[in-house]
């Protein structure tokens, strides 16, 4: 595998190779460019994926903290506060890191956005403190796009004809995966209701699917890594390929602390620390910063130079404000007879029913 010297100019310096990180090093290095990727978590079990952990505590807490396949909110805290006044406070959240970011451990639901939903500032109209606005592509200029990310990644399910699924040049590139019981009694429930229940669509293949093998429904998914290499993560989809090239090094155990620029406010390359944490300057005509929701703009802020005091891309003072974060509700419910959901993968089903808000409907029905 290739290896490049810290003071050779490569053309990117990739930070982070989650979802975004592993597609741009793909992407990048194919075209021809010379990548090194930064990656402040391992390598997990990159090229032996059987060996992934199924213990639930050895997952968490493995001999060596630094291979953790999450981030540890102790000893890598994010602070979060609501405005300027008051004070921040400690957060949990935690978020992959290990090579292939989040994807190396998430539940893998990969449902296309809505057309609507590129615009709906638009529709809903402005909502005082935030920092809401329409999407600057639309849903149109997407689709090829979404297209060619599912064929290449491996995402299943089933194209439903519904004006509540967003439209497809082409069908998913493999079946849906089977429905757990808790998906079924949905579905009759739902049923009830008047709502419509359809299989969950998921970066996990349900067919053997270029040269990976078929989810075997071990039930240890979201959290743990795939030890057959079904979970399509970057990690055993894009940064293969990358690597195949021979033109991106991948760096693990390299923690970014700084984008550098140079007088005139152009790009220099990265500081990081490395396994030894000892300080490194990586140089490199570009960087892709691909590090996730809280820590790219919190790279971003800490990127501070007498040209751009207030960080990096942050003319307009927001960067790190607005971060909104995906929300969750849970039930939970006792059967009368065991329903086996310790099987399979997390989510098997979905409603299909969201429909956009009164005011966006009405706004829509209006033709704006
Ligand atoms: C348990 C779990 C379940 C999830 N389930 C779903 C789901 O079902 N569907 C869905 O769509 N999403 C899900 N997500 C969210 C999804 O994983 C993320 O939205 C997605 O991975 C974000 O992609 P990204 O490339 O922006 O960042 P990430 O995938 O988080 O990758 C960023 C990478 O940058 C690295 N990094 C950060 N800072 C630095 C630094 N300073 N220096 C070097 N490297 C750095 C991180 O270690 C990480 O590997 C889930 C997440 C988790 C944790
Ligand atoms: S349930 Fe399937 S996708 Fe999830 S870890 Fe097990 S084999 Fe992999």
């Amino acid at each position: 595998m290739i290896q490049y010297k810290p003071t050779t100019e490569v053309d990117f310096v990739v930070i982070g190779s989650g979802a975004a990180g592993g597609i741009m090093a793909k992407e990048l290095a194919i075209a021809g460019f010379s990548v090194v990727v930064l990656e402040q978590g391992g390598p997990g079990a990159y090229g032996h994926e059987q060996d992934y952990n199924k213990d639930e505590l050895l997952n968490m807490y493995p001999p060596k903290p630094a291979d953790r396949l999450m981030s540890d909110p102790v000893r890598q805290p994010n602070t979060f506060r609501r405005n300027d006044k008051e004070e921040a406070v400690r957060g949990t959240s935690r978020y992959g890191c290990v090579l292939g970011g989040g994807t190396v451990t998430y539940g893998g639901s990969s449902w296309r956005h809505l057309p609507y939903e590129f615009n709906e500032a638009t529709h809903e109209g402005a909502i005082a403190g935030t920092g809401f606005a329409d999407w600057p592509v639309t849903y149109e200029e997407m689709e090829p796009y979404y297209t060619k990310a599912e064929w290449e990644i491996g995402i299943s399910g089933l194209r439903v004809d519904s004006p509540l699924f967003a439209p497809m040049s082409k069908p998913y590139p493999v079946p849906p995966l089977p429905m757990k019981s808790s998906g079924a009694l949905l579905k009759v429930a739902a049923a009830k209701l008047g709502l419509t229940v359809v299989p969950n669509v998921a970066a996990i293949i349900s067919q053997p699917y270029q040269g990976r093998s078929a989810c075997i429904g071990c039930g240890m998914c979201s959290g743990f890594g795939c030890q057959v290499k079904a979970r399509s993560s970057s990690a055993v989809t894009m940064i293969p390929i990358a690597e195949k090239t021979g033109r991106c090094e991948i760096r693990t155990y390299s923690y970014v602390r700084e984008i550098s620029v140079d007088n005139n406010g152009r790009v220099t390359g990265a500081i990081y620390f490395d396994a030894q944490y000892r300080e490194v300057f990586q140089k490199s005509k570009a960087v892709v910063l691909s590090a996730n929701g809280l820590e790219s703009p919190r790279l971003l802020l800490l990127s501070k130079s007498a040209r751009y005091p207030d960080g990096l891309a942050n003319a307009n003072g927001v960067v790190g404000k607005y971060l909104m974060s995906g929300n969750v509700v849970d039930a939970s419910g006792l059967f009368e007879h065991p329903l086996n959901e310790f099987k399979g993968i997390v989510s098997g089903a979905a409603i299909l029913d969201y429909v956009p808000s009164d005011r966006s409907e009405a706004s829509m029905a209006a033709g704006a």
